[in-house]
């Protein structure tokens, strides 16, 4: 899950990294109230998406820039309501842009330069990989297609803390001396103990700026959490839902079932990740496109398929359902069962095909033929596919 620029921040707080005095507001009234108790002037307003690019994007209200100084608290109350409650489009929200639903009021920093700094996951070489760049800010992606040789890489064995000597170097190679070195060396263990800490794929600083005093200050921050960690992130359970847009998709993690919303028309239940996959997969070999990814996973049981039908059936632009199901420590008779008894609450008002194969198949076949269901039964995975697309051309 990624974190907003709010929550990242109160995490690089507590490790000790200089962030700007700020608060962060869902009413511009809130926002005003802030920016009457910051000391500094100028102020900075930032509107709170899960996405970068912010400062070149464009609301659909027209307001230029999603990072906006303001000289007085009246300023930031106008600019807070024009920015909460409007879609944001940037480089990386797509076209569709995101919803503000909050905004982050900071004391501005005087920059005089800005540094690039991250921490993530490098699977390949099975280390972590610092990265970091003495031209941060916006364009960091430019950069690293134009002027690769201005980024300093470095892969370090994961540990519980980074050595001194580790974050030295780096510092030394991005060219940092002096009283600046140490600084930024200090700042460097303070991340990647944030990342070691809070079970991060990604830590992120852009920009790291550096003011006319030559002080360096966190001015954004990007942190990704990695979900199979949640249940030992306790305190950042609070975030899961401000960066999840899809109704879907919020109902799915609530309910422990995976899925993915998507664009097609035919609704996939489908058990393992694997099997998923392949499902989408021969479905658009067929022509068609799957509405979702949705693994009930290896041993659903009634109360995972109620679930999945649940959140299936809310989608109004289904067609079609696909339900395939392969049998190994799954029981077939079971989930029959369990796709009889679901349907009983959820009772699909659109064309239903089942595939199910496996342990017990004859005796799921047998359950789904005695009830009261519609549906229509496929032999294998490419007849199902055929099954479902041909419901889309009627
Ligand atoms: P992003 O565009 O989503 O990455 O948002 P950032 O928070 O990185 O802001 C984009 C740019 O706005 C930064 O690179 C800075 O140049 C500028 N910016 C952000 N915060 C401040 C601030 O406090 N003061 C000033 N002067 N500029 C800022
Ligand atoms: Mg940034």
């Amino acid at each position: 899950m990624n974190l907003l620029e709010y929550a990242a921040k109160e995490l690089l707080v507590k490790e000790g990294i200089p962030v700007a005095q700020y608060g962060v507001a869902e009413t511009p009234e809130a926002a005003f109230d802030i920016a009457c108790k910051l000391a500094k002037r100028p102020l900075v307003v930032k509107a709170q998406i899960a996405a970068g690019g912010r400062g070149k994007g464009r609301f659909l209200n027209g307001l230029e820039g999603g990072v906006k100084i303001c000289q007085s608290p009246e300023e930031v109350k106008q600019i807070a309501q024009r920015m909460i409650g409007s879609i944001l489009v940037t480089a990386q929200t797509g076209e569709q842009g995101q919803l503000v639903k909050k905004v982050l009021v900071s004391e501005s920093i005087d920059i005089s330069s800005e540094i690039y700094l991250s921490i993530s996951y490098s699977h390949s070489t099975a280390s972590l990989l610092l990265m970091g760049s003495r031209a941060g800010g916006v364009e960091i992606e430019k950069i690293a297609v134009e002027n690769p040789q201005a980024i300093v890489k470095k892969f370090v064995l994961p540990d519980y803390s980074l050595w001194d000597f580790q974050a030295r170097e780096f510092g030394l190679d991005l060219g940092f001396r002096g009283k600046e070195l140490v600084e930024l060396s200090r700042i460097l263990k303070s991340l990647y103990k944030t990342f070691v800490k809070h079970d991060a794929s990604l830590c992120e600083i852009n920009p790291l700026a550096m003011d006319r005093e030559r002080k360096f200050w966190a001015l954004d921050a990007k942190i990704t959490i990695d979900d199979n960690a949640l249940f030992r992130q306790k305190e950042l359970l609070a975030y899961r839902y401000e960066t999840i847009y899809d109704p879907q998709e919020s109902e799915a993690i609530r309910s422990g079932v995976n899925y993915v919303g998507l664009d097609g028309q035919i609704g996939c239940m489908v058990n393992g990740a694997g099997l998923a996959m392949a499902t989408m997969d021969i479905l658009d070999r067929f022509g068609g496109r799957p509405a979702n990814f949705l693994d009930v996973g290896g041993g659903a049981d009634q109360s995972q398929v109620e679930n999945a039908f649940r959140i299936l059936l809310s989608n109004r632009n289904l067609r079609v359902i696909l339900i395939n199901i392969f049998g190994g420590i799954m029981r077939c008779d079971l989930i029959a069962e369990a796709i009889v008894e679901a349907t009983k609450t959820h009772r699909p008002s659109i064309p239903l095909v089942i595939r199910l194969e496996g342990t017990r198949v004859k005796e799921g076949k047998i359950i789904l033929e005695n009830s009261s269901l519609e549906y229509l039964f496929a032999d294998d995975l490419e007849d199902a596919a055929r099954k479902a697309v041909q419901f889309l051309k009627k």
